[in-house]
């Protein structure tokens, strides 16, 4: 199992991501709006790349950036929580600054929610072989229960 908030999947190669260190994250800006982000990533950092012989730019996908460290824990809850907005201080007027809250959520889950990225990897199969029941939105989310649905795929994958 993937250690959780320790190691990613790649968002360009597919390899994991060994620890924070080797991370990086990237933040798709909107053309119409640059201060708008539309799309967040967790890619290799260049040095750490399967791809770094191959490509000059080995697994980066856009241009603005951060190391993936600050994005754990208390600092990267802040971070990630000013990129929907950083607050009355620094934006008197409130400007939706993520315009895909769907995919921030998903950005925030991966680096905050112990076992949602491997869970992740298993969620359209899990929904489509009704393995959600009618459990609740939350209940599918907490970590026991992403945990366990990991369990269960790895298991019915070596059958
Ligand atoms: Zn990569």
């Amino acid at each position: 199992m993937l250690e959780p908030l320790k190691k990613w999947y790649c968002d360009t190669c597919g390899e994991i991501i060994d620890k924070p260190e080797d991370g990086y994250v990237q933040f798709k800006r909107c053309k119409e709006n640059g201060l708008v982000y539309e799309d967040f990533v967790i890619v290799h950092h260049k040095t750490k790349s399967p791809l770094k012989n191959k490509r000059r730019d080995a697994c980066y996908i856009y241009d603005s950036d951060s190391d993936l460290k600050s994005f754990l824990g208390d600092k990267g809850k802040v971070n990630l929580l000013s990129l929907l907005d950083p607050g009355p201080y620094h934006m008197p007027e409130f400007l939706q600054m993520t315009s895909n809250v769907r995919k921030w959520n998903d950005f925030f889950m991966r680096l905050q929610l112990p076992y949602y990225e491997e869970a992740r990897r298993y969620w359209n199969r899990a929904s489509s072989d009704g393995y959600f029941g009618d459990s609740n939105e939350v209940y599918i989310y907490m970590p026991e229960n992403l945990k366990r649905m990991i369990e269960y795929y790895k298991n019915e994958d070596e059958i």
